[in-house]
């Protein structure tokens, strides 16, 4: 058994002090110091943070590498550099490529999925395909001749690999393609890079959308007399992706989504291959963009990705609303996990789940990362 002390522990809840947590490969417990065994490992956190591991749920890129590239190595790359932002599971996200270049990037995160459990850095937990099926008027940074008519046939043969699938809505006659995998696969449907309008939206989650892609980007808006996408997103039971680096999103949003849509809302980065990089040019699925700070546009001005890191995100959303600690800490974990079905062994510190924990201060610097109870990072 191995203990951490001196750490204010963030359960999904409340946050606990003068306790220390006891794991293993899994989470033993919240338990008294004294029953610490004195040739226990133990870590000190001296006064610092734990919290369940965050879950990036929608992630290209980071360090220079993509996950569309369909590269191992990258992913590898990826994996470890994220680790140092506290995230300890993560869904390699495609983008709207070629059908060729897809099967190449699903079939290296699939061969990947298992040696990712013990290696240096984040666990893969599936793929989220961000297209091919989507609209063209709302693409966004998405490569336009790569778009199809939606179809489940493909997503299908990916069925146990895939956890979240972003489409347009309106592009599927009669939801046709979203009713089957609906049926008969596990893949979360979101709406996303979408032009479709309330009611197509409604119609869209009755027929089996459960999540919104990035919500306000690249999706018909909410005005009073047309409620668009996000009106729907905020009215329906769905969960929502909201990128909180303050500038694809204004700050003062986060209050009012949060207070919306309460334990279905999950924190995700969006993150490109600019991530964790120089200002530059750099690439997005074949199209040249431009980073800047925190922006990354294309030629043209098109906002392209970001360039944000969980751990970031959580202090962001942090220091623009007011709501507890542990509440912005399940929208980067417990949220994103029940979004994509693995609640039940992670998400948040509790009895039974795996040990997947970051260990962070005030200012959500990380210091440490331990999946399933080994330490990944350490700062
Ligand atoms: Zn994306």
């Amino acid at each position: 058994m191995k203990f951490i002390k001196n750490a204010k522990i963030i359960l999904k809840d409340r946050i606990v002090e003068g306790k220390a947590l006891a794991y293993d490969e899994k989470i033993s417990g919240v338990v008294s110091v004294d029953s610490i065994p004195a040739d226990a490992e133990v870590i000190d956190a001296k006064g610092a943070y734990v919290a369940p591991g965050f879950i990036d749920i929608h992630i290209h890129g980071y360090l220079g590498e993509d996950a569309s590239d369909g590269k191992a190595e990258g992913i590898r790359k990826m994996a470890e550099g994220i680790v140092k932002n506290g995230v300890t599971g993560w869904l390699p996200t495609t983008m709207t490529v070629s059908v060729a270049e897809l099967t190449k990037a699903f079939d290296t995160i699939g061969a990947l999925k298992e040696e990712s459990k013990s290696w240096n850095g984040a666990a893969i937990l599936g793929v989220n395909a961000e297209g091919p099926y989507i609209n063209a008027s709302k693409k966004g940074a998405q490569a336009e001749e790569h778009i199809l008519t939606p179809t489940a046939d493909f997503f299908k043969k990916y069925g146990d690999l895939i956890k979240i699938a972003t489409m347009a809505p309106e592009q599927d006659t009669d939801f046709a393609a979203i009713r089957e995998l609906k049926a008969e696969t596990g893949i979360l449907i979101s709406m996303g890079h979408t032009g479709a309008t309330f009611e197509q939206a409604m119609e869209a989650i009755a027929n089996g959308v459960g999540h919104v892609t990035h919500l306000f980007n690249a999706q018909t808006p909410l005005t009073h007399r047309a409620p668009g996408v996000v009106g729907a997103a905020l009215t329906a039971d769905v969960s929502v992706e909201l990128i909180c680096d303050t500038f694809h999103i204004h700050s003062g949003l986060f209050s009012l989504i949060a207070k919306v849509k309460g334990d279905k809302l999950c924190l995700i980065t969006d993150c490109t291959r600019a991530g964790g990089m120089p200002d530059g040019e750099y690439d997005l699925g074949g199209q040249k963009f431009y980073l800047n700070g925190i922006k990354c546009l294309l030629e043209d001005g098109t906002i392209a990705g970001s360039v944000l890191k969980l751990n970031d995100a959580v202090r962001n959303v942090l220091a623009n609303t007011d709501l507890p600690l542990y509440e912005v800490v399940n929208a980067a974990s417990l949220n994103p996990a029940t979004a994509i079905g693995v609640a039940d062994k992670k998400g948040s510190i509790e009895i039974g789940k795996d040990a997947d924990l970051v260990i962070f201060d005030e200012n959500i610097n990380i210091h440490k990362t331990i999946i399933g109870g080994t330490v990944r990072y350490e700062a």
